[in-house]
């Protein structure tokens, strides 16, 4: 068994590192996205350095021009950038456009007018599941899709979508067969979001400053030839998706901003003197410190081998429910103590950490609440371990 990571993984991170620490890091004193993307002009110069260090499209296979990373590479990557509070945490574009990767499941024709323009940063799409009446259970979903020859009418509601108000496209889940729900009753359809029909109703703001967006279908035709995969497969085609989702946003993106919390909370320690004496002197800081630095650690070996995992092509649906769990809640306690450790100081908007401290409380609702994750995992473990009656 290696524990190690493979040398041109090891120095991907060193580039990365360098990059957020000299370019990226720098510029918290100026741009903050309580859910903003980030202006064009930190942007665009941003883009330029990324892509002649060859940090571009990294998600994206090879063969559409990207550098086809695996997972393991990415979670890498997403924790070393996360360790700065000026990348709006959703639709990051420092390292390219956002492609979802539903469009990769896209046919030729369709990937001309949907795929392609994405990937040049011409267009953009977003992705909605949600409904008001179903959340962590998409698959009672009621916006329904029926079939009038060569289009499709599009009815219902979606609700808390990121990014919606500046896509050209949604990719929207809805019911094709209502007897066979999830089990092949779910479709994907590409939506031009500017149908007739399509109404952007409202938006709501969040506490972490991102605002997602509540769509109306009303009558909208969707265009049979919209279709992305074959008729019923959109469920388990977001299900593939949202696992390495998870992973990739949830599992390793937790760990860069309690990395660079736990190096705050050391450095503070050292140079914050209270009583005489340095905080670092402590026994109850110095168990702070401790305690931080042991669960990352067991945080991030349980990511690091479910991506291993997942790149060598095994199920890691139960491995991914932990990662989620483990890294999130390890996150908001590092996170929370180094606040403790920083006093008043910690609370301002000064640091990063009151910023990491509201994201990290969504982490543990959005795509998949914790609970919903557990569940899941028991249910799994125990259908597994059934007796035989
Ligand atoms: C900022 C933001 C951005 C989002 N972006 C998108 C997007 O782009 N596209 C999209 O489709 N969706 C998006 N969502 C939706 C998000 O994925 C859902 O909010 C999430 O899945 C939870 O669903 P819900 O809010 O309906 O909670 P519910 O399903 O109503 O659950 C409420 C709570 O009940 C508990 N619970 C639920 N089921 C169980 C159970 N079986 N056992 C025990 N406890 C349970 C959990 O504690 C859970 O937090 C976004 C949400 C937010 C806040």
């Amino acid at each position: 068994m290696d524990f190690d990571l493979p040398e041109e993984l090891k120095m991907l991170r060193e580039t990365v590192r360098r990059f957020v620490e000299k370019e990226v890091i720098p510029l918290e004193r100026e741009f903050r996205p309580e859910g903003e993307e980030m202006p064009e002009r930190f942007l665009r110069p941003l883009q330029e350095k990324a892509r002649a260090l060859g940090l571009w499209l990294l998600e994206v296979p090879e063969e559409y021009g990207g550098a086809g990373l695996g997972l393991l590479a990415r979670c890498v990557i997403a924790e070393e950038l996360s360790r700065s509070v000026a990348v709006p945490y959703r639709g990051n574009e420092i390292f390219g456009p956002e492609v979802r990767p539903l469009l990769f499941y896209c046919n030729e024709e369709q990937k001309e007018r949907f795929l392609f323009p994405v990937l040049r940063g011409e267009k953009r799409v977003c992705f909605a599941q949600t409904e008001p009446d179903a959340g962590s259970d998409p698959a009672s979903m009621r916006t329904r899709a029926t079939q009038r020859g060569d289009y499709f009418a599009l009815d219902g509601r979606k609700r808390f979508i990121s990014g919606a108000g500046r896509s050209d496209f949604a990719q929207v889940m809805a019911v094709t067969d209502p007897q066979k729900g999830a089990r092949g009753g779910i479709t994907c359809f590409m939506v031009d979001m500017k149908s007739p029909g399509v109404l952007l109703e409202r938006q709501w703001p969040t506490m972490m400053g991102d605002a997602p967006w509540e769509i109306v279908f009303q009558d909208v035709h969707v265009p049979a030839a919209n279709v992305v995969g074959n008729l019923g497969e959109g469920f388990s085609l977001g299900q593939k998706w949202i696992t390495e989702g998870r992973i990739q946003g949830h599992g390793a993106r937790p760990l860069g901003m309690a990395q660079r919390s736990l190096d705050m909370m050391i450095d503070y320690a050292h140079n914050r003197v209270t009583f005489g004496r340095p905080l670092a002197e402590r026994q109850a800081i110095q168990f702070m410190v401790a305690d931080s630095a042991m669960e990352l650690h067991l945080a991030r070996l349980m990511l690091y081998e479910c991506a291993w995992r997942h790149d060598r092509g095994e199920d890691v649906r139960d491995l991914s429910y932990m990662v989620k769990i483990v890294s999130v809640e390890t996150a908001s306690r590092v996170v929370d103590r180094s606040i403790q450790v920083h006093g008043g100081i910690g609370l301002t908007k000064e640091l990063p950490l009151e910023w990491w401290y509201r994201q990290l409380r969504s982490l543990r609702i959005t795509e998949g609440a914790t609970e919903v994750l557990r569940w899941r995992l028991a249910r799994n473990l125990m259908t597994a371990r059934k007796p035989q009656v």
